[in-house]
């Protein structure tokens, strides 16, 4: 049918990589421009010293499905990442859209507008493609910090998780709004972005230290009317990941630090081998690795369609996240 077609254009994994311009920081310290953008590559000049201490320049060359040069704006990220999915979440499908990369690296700037802009299409196709017909958008928003679950729409109470029998994951208490204009979505999106980034100590850093999870569920109810009950028809999922340069902080004095890097390094592994399980078609997804692809687990499942952005800083002091954070990508998809 119509339908079908329409939801297998759109390939199931999408890893697509985002370069930020140079920052002033950057700039001062007058660090280079070390990626070369192509339509869907790139070239990162690596410079290195050999034993006599002269530099050399190594190419590393990556492919990926597009590579986004910092004159993309949000608008073109949305088009090419989240736009082509929103129809068919009203097919029964689970999207899950990931921003990876190093603390700086622009994940949070790539990622804030998305979920806005989804809305604003949902929306759209529930007034005028679907004529309502039922159809309700919900919209969540917790953390994950430490492997412990938060709602960052009610003042981050601890959360908890389960699964019902029907291999649904369950976050119990976790405030869902039901939206029906984009106005209240961008207010529930700034005060969830402002409770994260506050967090325990109030120190900005910390959001570099949890993964955001923003969820849009389409719901509608048995008989198509507005009258309950309502079932989930499909989700999609926007995830801010803790930087990927947290899961090296093993060694660090602090305790504390040492279990939370530990934590982000589990996760962001077992993330990295969920994706390539869903594009392998293998039956066995290793879900159970971290919090984190727990709570996905449904997501996962079924008819799922993924997105990964990678972000990345253009300059030559980043190169060595830079790589990790490309090699990642590399073996994502
Ligand atoms: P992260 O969430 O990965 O730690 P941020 O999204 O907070 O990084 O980005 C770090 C800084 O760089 C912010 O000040 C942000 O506004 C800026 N920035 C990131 N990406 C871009 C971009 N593509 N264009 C312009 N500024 C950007
Ligand atoms: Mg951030």
């Amino acid at each position: 049918s119509a339908d079908t077609s329409k939801t297998n254009s759109v390939a199931k994994i999408k890893v697509v990589v985002r370069k930020r311009p140079l920052n002033k920081k950057e700039i001062a310290k007058n660090e280079d421009d070390i990626i070369d953008t192509h339509s869907n590559s790139l070239t990162v000049h690596e410079t290195k010293l050999k034993v006599d201490l002269t530099e050399y320049l190594e190419k590393h060359e990556f492919v990926f499905d597009a590579v986004l040069n910092e004159d993309v704006s949000n608008d073109e990220v949305y088009s090419e990442t989240v736009e082509p999915i929103v129809p068919i979440i009203f097919q029964r499908t689970k999207a899950t859209c990931f921003a990876y990369g190093q603390t700086g690296s622009g994940k949070t700037y790539t990622m804030k507008p998305l979920p806005l802009k989804a809305s604003r299409d949902i929306l759209r196709l529930i007034h005028y493609t679907y004529r309502n017909q039922g159809f309700q958008l919900y919209v969540s928003f917790f953390e994950i910090y430490g492997g412990k679950l938060f709602d960052l729409l009610s003042d981050r109470k601890k959360l908890c998780m389960r699964e019902d029998g029907k291999q649904q994951v369950c976050i119990v208490g976790l405030q869902e709004y039901r939206v029906t204009d984009v106005e209240t979505i961008n207010e529930l999106i700034d005060k969830g972005n402002a409770t994260r980034s506050t967090g325990t100590t109030g120190a900005n850093e910390e959001s570099s230290r949890s993964h955001a999870i923003l969820q849009l569920a389409i719901k509608r109810s048995i008989d198509g009317t507005e009258s309950k009950p309502l079932r989930v028809v499909g989700k999609l999922s926007f995830i801010d990941l803790a930087g990927s340069e947290r899961g090296a902080d093993t060694t660090d004095n602090d305790k504390q630090t040492r279990m939370e890097g530990a934590e982000i390094n589990k996760s962001l592994l077992a993330l990295k081998e969920c994706i390539r399980a869903l594009d392998n078609d293998q039956g066995h997804i290793p879900f159970r690795g971290s919090k984190l692809t727990e709570v996905l687990r449904d997501s996962f499942m079924g008819n799922s369609r993924t997105v990964m952005i990678s972000c990345i800083s253009p300059s030559s002091g980043s190169c060595e996240h830079t790589l990790n954070t490309l090699r990642y990508a590399d073996r994502v998809k």
